[in-house]
C-alpha cells in the first residue's frame, strides 16, 4: 500500500479532515526516525486500533542539548517510507524544523512557548543529565498532536519516563486522545532496539548487552524474593561491563514515580549506561 509522504502541516490537515468528516479513528506515532521493529510494533498496534496512521518522523532540535547527537542522528527517510509502506501506515509526516517551529526563531524559551513538564518529573533519571529535554519532548508531542488530532497516540515503554511525562501531560492539559503504551522490543541476545544501537562498534555492542543483562538479573531475583534496592543495585554493578559507565539507575513507583526503597509490583528500574560514546537506555517494570 502507498504511503503519502508529507512536509507540510497544512497537507497532513487536509488528509485528516476528510478522514474526520468520514468518522475515521485516528492513530499517530510520533517518531525520529531511523525506523526499526521497536517502531514497527507501535504502527502495527496503531493499525490494528485505528482506521488510518499517521507516523511523524521529526529529528526535534528543541529536544537536544547543545553537545548531543542531534546532528549525526541518523537520518533515512528512504527506508522509513518503506517500513510505513509493509505495515500500511497512511501517512509519515515528515516536516523541517523551519515546517514546525518557523523561520528565525531562537528554538528556546527566548522565542518560543513551552509545555514544562512538572519538575517532580523532569528532575530525574534522563532529565538530570539532558536538562530541558523533557520541555522539548512535551512541546513536540503537543505539536504533533495538534497538526493531526489523534484519537490514540502510540508510545513505546522503552522510554518509561517519557511516556509517564506525556501521560501527565494529556491528564492535565485536558488532551482529547489515549495514549496506548507499547512494549519494548529487543534483538534475540537481549539488547533493547535503539536507533542509537547503529552507533556501537562490534565490541562495544557485546558491552551494551551487560545492561539487559543486569536488569533480567534484577528481575530474577526480585521473584526469587529479594526486594532490597540497594541489593538489586549492587548485583546489577557487577554484571555490567566494567568498560561501560553507569549514568543511573533508579528504581520508582511507576504509578506516581517516586524512589522505592524495596521493589514491589510495578516498580519501574531504569538504568541509562554510557557505552563508549553513546548513551543507551532500557528499563523493566516488574
Ligand atoms: P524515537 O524514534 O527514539 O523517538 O522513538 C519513537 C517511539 O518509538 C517512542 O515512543 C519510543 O519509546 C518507541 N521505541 C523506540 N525503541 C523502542 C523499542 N525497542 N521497543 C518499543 N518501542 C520503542
Amino acid at each position: 500500500m502507498d504511503t503519502l509522504l508529507l512536509n507540510n502541516i497544512k497537507d497532513v490537515r487536509h488528509n485528516i479532515e476528510n478522514w474526520k468528516k468520514d468518522g475515521l479513528k485516528i492513530g499517530l506515532v510520533p517518531t525520529m526516525g531511523a525506523l526499526h521493529n521497536g517502531h514497527a510494533s507501535l504502527i502495527k498496534k496503531a493499525k490494528e486500533m485505528c482506521d488510518k496512521v499517521v507516523v511523524s518522523v521529526f529529528v526535534n532540535p528543541i529536544q537536544f542539548g547543545p553537545n548531543e547527537d542531534f546532528d549525526k542522528y541518523p537520518r533515512t527517510i528512504e527506508n522509513d517510507k518503506k517500513v510505513c509502506e509493509e505495515i500500511g501506515a497512511d501517512i509519515i509526516f515528515a516536516p523541517s524544523p523551519k515546517e514546525m517551529y518557523g523561520e528565525n526563531k531562537k528554538l528556546s524559551n527566548i522565542d518560543l512557548t513551552f509545555v514544562c513538564p512538572p519538575y517532580s518529573l523532569v528532575d530525574c533519571l534522563c532529565g538530570k543529565s539532558r536538562p530541558g529535554h523533557f520541555d522539548g519532548v512535551a512541546t513536540v508531542v503537543l505539536k504533533l498532536f495538534n497538526i493531526v488530532t489523534p484519537d490514540y497516540a502510540f508510545f513505546g515503554l522503552k522510554d518509561a519516563q517519557q511516556l509517564f511525562i506525556l501521560k501527565n501531560m494529556v491528564k492535565d492539559l485536558n488532551l482529547n486522545l489515549t495514549i496506548i503504551p507499547c512494549p519494548i522490543v529487543r534483538e534475540d541476545d537481549g539488547l533493547a532496539l535503539s536507533s542509537r544501537n547503529t552507533y556501537l562498534s562490534a565490541e562495544e555492542r557485546k558491552q551494551a548487552l551487560t545492561i539487559s543483562a543486569s536488569l533480567r538479573k534484577i528481575e530474577s531475583l526480585y521473584k526469587q524474593g529479594i526486594t532490597d534496592v540497594s541489593t538489586l543495585f549492587d548485583t546489577a554493578l557487577s554484571i555490567l561491563d566494567k568498560n561501560t559507565e553507569l549514568e543511573y539507575l533508579e528504581f520508582r513507583d511507576y504509578d506516581n514515580f517516586e524512589k522505592v526503597s524495596n521493589v514491589k509490583n510495578n516498580t519501574l528500574i531504569a538504568i541509562a549506561v554510557r557505552v563508549g560514546k553513546t548513551r543507551l537506555i532500557d528499563n523493566i517494570i516488574v
